[in-house]
């Protein structure tokens, strides 16, 4: 009797086997049945400096075959006596480069009943994620969304950028300001209609109340009667079954320590930085990639290790006698950026790339980095204050960080510069479901790199990551683009595009019983307006 695991991805795992954690790096591939597990993990693989391997031995070839992944017992399948070996990959949020923390999960999902099943999982409630809920649940497929803050909406929300730019953005996001407009004091627009706000050219802003956004996007949702949205729960760890090409299960943790258990027939990541994907092994990009990559003129010769800039958008309230802010201890009062007017009478204040660059979000990570950016809001807030309103004191740092840019996934089709240039009429992909026209903007990271001459087009093929996956897809800003790509196709409206398609997609795999890769795109492209001749011929 034996067994075999194999440990497939492009960063670091984490297994438990009974009580033992190991953690390695990807040159680490399969324990075969010939050795105690724990030997041969120790000799394949180069260990991280996360944590020592355990010394005890735990798991030998030979031992009845369970084996168990943290809390959760698979029924393990000989390999030897019937030569069918299962092989499965789990992969945890924690060891992601920059990922935000989860809480600790104590209570097992099976004890505490939180084993739950739907059509499809939807990891992260931001823009992407709310468009792929809202597309799915219309269509009558069950759909569980894991969401980390207690707000949906993402970076829109929890982040603090409630700003629509202008750029197109028709169907869901149309509707959510239409029913934005029906609330008091929800929502304000420099344009007297929303069609004027659709293209760059138009200039026009659509400023809302977070709290005010999230209640509308929930009741859309409940409408649908179909639609589970856990929030203040962060998806921490995944399993695929790597022969498959499937991803099996999501497990999700609760502050309160309940662990969710999600089984689900497609799993849409939407959490922005492809965390889920990351998690399943997929491949992933990160950083300016050189000029020979994708052939892109404003690439630079080789690759950087350079992000579009992150930020603390913190809110400012008008007051008789504000209180006055103090430049932090060993701070230089910071400059530049603006203060956006909200519908409640605050304002967002947005550094647009002054902060702080975005790699520090890779160097000190999500906790260390935040603490790093309150000190520099304050001493932004000091100059801002003195020089620009001193009838305005400071209210609030935005729950969440605002991260322009992360990782990103390698996909079916990776959109590039090129396609930005070439614009819709000159693309030639027969899978377009979503456009946009914003300048290539990279605050923070090398100034803009200049506007984009026509609307160009985002084939579905980048919202399925490269690897033959079944039943995955990424719809969030870290979905198939190149660094220039995604400085200019990640306003919030593209993504709530991008989501739809996710949604619809995965709505139709559970109508007619079919995956991913089998799903037709046409009467999604027909659903999002795209342009006949970008359609696939029938
Ligand atoms: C500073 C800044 C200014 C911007 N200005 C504008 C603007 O003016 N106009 C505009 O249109 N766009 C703007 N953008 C871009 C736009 O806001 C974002 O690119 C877009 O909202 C991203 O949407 P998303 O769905 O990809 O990700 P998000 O909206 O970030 O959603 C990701 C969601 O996943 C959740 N999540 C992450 N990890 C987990 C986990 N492990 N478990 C569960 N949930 C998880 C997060 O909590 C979040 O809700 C700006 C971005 C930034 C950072």
């Amino acid at each position: 009797m034996g067994r075999g695991i194999t440990f497939f991805g492009a960063c670091d795992f984490t297994c438990r086997i009974r009580d033992s954690v190991f953690r390695g790096r990807p040159s680490c591939r399969s324990i075969t049945p010939e050795r105690p597990a724990h030997q041969q993990l120790r000799r394949n693989c180069s260990w991280g400096n996360l944590q020592p391997p355990v010394a005890a031995p735990v798991v030998h070839a030979g031992n009845d075959a369970i084996v168990q992944i943290d809390d959760l017992e698979f029924g393990y399948e000989t390999a030897s006596t019937t030569g069918s070996r299962k092989e499965l990959h789990v992969g945890r949020l924690d060891i992601i480069r920059g990922a935000p923390p989860a809480p600790a999960a104590t209570m097992d999902a099976r004890r505490a009943g939180c084993e739950l099943r739907a059509d499809v999982c939807v990891a992260g409630g931001g823009s992407g994620g709310l468009g792929a809920a809202l597309a799915a649940a219309r269509k009558g497929a069950s759909v569980i969304v894991v969401e980390r803050e207690r707000l949906l909406g993402g970076t829109s929300t929890a982040g603090g950028v409630s700003n629509w730019e202008p750029g197109p953005g028709d169907a869901f996001a149309r509707e959510i300001f239409e029913r934005l407009s029906k609330t008091p004091k929800a929502v304000i627009m420099d344009k007297p209609t929303y069609d004027e706000t659709l293209t760059r050219a138009g200039n026009g802003h659509i400023q809302f109340e977070p709290d005010k956004f999230h209640r509308v996007v929930t009741d859309m949702l409940r409408e649908t009667g179909c639609c589970r949205v856990l929030l203040n729960t962060t998806f921490t760890e995944v399993t695929v079954n790597t022969r498959d090409r499937r991803v099996v299960e999501l497990r999700a943790t609760r502050p309160d320590s309940t662990v969710y258990s999600i089984r689900a027939g497609v799993f849409i990541d939407c959490t922005g930085s492809g965390f889920l994907c990351q998690a399943a092994g997929c491949d992933v990009m990160l950083g300016a990639e050189s000029r020979d990559r994708f052939g892109e003129p404003a690439a630079p010769p080789a690759p950087v290790e350079r992000l579009n800039a992150i930020e603390l958008i913190y809110r400012i309230r008008p007051s008789k006698d504000p209180i006055r802010q103090d430049l932090p201890s060993g701070m230089e009062p910071r400059r530049g950026g603006g203060a956006w007017p909200q519908p409640s009478g605050g304002r967002f204040v947005n550094t647009c790339g002054g902060l702080a660059p975005g790699w520090l979000l890779m160097e000190k990570g999500w906790i260390g980095a935040r603490k790093e950016l309150e000190r520099r809001v304050l001493s932004h807030w000091h100059w801002l204050q003195k020089e620009y309103y001193p009838r305005y004191e400071f209210d609030r740092f935005s729950p969440m960080l605002a991260v322009r840019e992360a990782q990103r996934i390698v996909c079916e089709y990776v959109l590039t510069q090129i396609d930005l240039i070439e614009g819709i009429e000159k693309q030639t992909h027969d899978d377009i479901i979503a456009i946009a026209d914003h300048p290539m903007d990279t605050h923070g990271a090398g100034g803009s790199l200049g506007k984009v001459s026509a609307p160009y087009g985002i084939p579905f093929r980048c919202l399925v990551p490269k690897g033959g996956w079944r039943n995955l897809l990424i719809a969030c800003r870290g979905a198939g683009f190149s660094h220039i790509a995604a400085s200019s196709c990640r306003l919030s409206r593209t993504m709530i595009a991008l989501g739809h398609a996710a949604g619809s997609a995965a709505a139709q795999c559970a109508a007619v019983r079919c995956d991913v890769p089998d799903v037709d795109i046409g009467p999604i492209q027909r659903e999002l307006g795209m342009p006949p001749e970008k359609r696939p011929a029938p």
